[in-house]
């Protein structure tokens, strides 16, 4: 188990690109962070490419920001259900995670400009958890993906690293075809 007491930032962490030039910014800023990854398994196979991104990443942060973080990681398999928000899921476990960590001062999480999700109030969901609980940091929320891209393309080697697609199959390249995709596409 890893000691995360004596931090006091929690970064969510996907293998994405937003959250990747997040976690990179910071450790750039020369902040101590917690890195959180919470596992969604609501498919068969994409939760494991992901995985497989995350694992990658760290490694090359460890090599590049040497003892500027720790890494933790949660999971949760939602496939029973038809409908699933991902966003949403790693916020619970994130304000979990702050709850029994009262050293945890500030929540980060990579949404942008072009997330649906970026409408809701994080805030007030962990305000609804406990008295004394962390501020919501999403400093890319005035971003566009275009601006992240450049963001990311400072640190050579992590755009590479990342996984984005949302299609569910078992080959670990982008499929090029879902919104995740076309997105990407529209950025190199
Ligand atoms: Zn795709």
């Amino acid at each position: 188990m890893v000691d995360i007491r004596k931090y006091k930032i929690l970064v969510n962490f996907s293998g994405g690109v937003d959250s990747t030039a997040m976690v990179l910014q910071l450790l750039s800023e020369g902040k101590q962070i917690v890195i959180h990854h919470c596992m969604i398994k609501f498919g068969v196979h994409r939760y494991k490419h992901e995985f497989q991104a995350v694992g990658s990443i760290i490694k090359k942060l460890r090599e590049d920001f040497p003892g500027q973080f720790v890494y933790i990681q949660t999971s949760i398999d939602i496939s029973q259900f038809k409908r699933t928000y991902d966003s949403l899921h790693t916020f619970n476990m994130a304000s979990a995670i702050a709850f029994s960590n009262p050293g945890i001062k500030e929540i980060y999480f990579g949404l942008n400009k072009n997330d649906n999700a970026a409408s809701f109030d994080y805030q007030k969901i962990v305000s609804a958890v406990g008295s004394n609980m962390p501020t919501v940091q999403m400093p890319l929320i005035n971003k566009t993906k275009s601006e992240i891209k450049e963001d990311i393309r400072k640190h050579q080697g992590y755009l590479e690293l990342c996984f984005w697609c949302r299609k569910d199959r078992p080959e670990n390249t982008p499929c090029g075809v879902c919104p995740a995709c076309k997105q990407y596409q529209e950025l190199v």
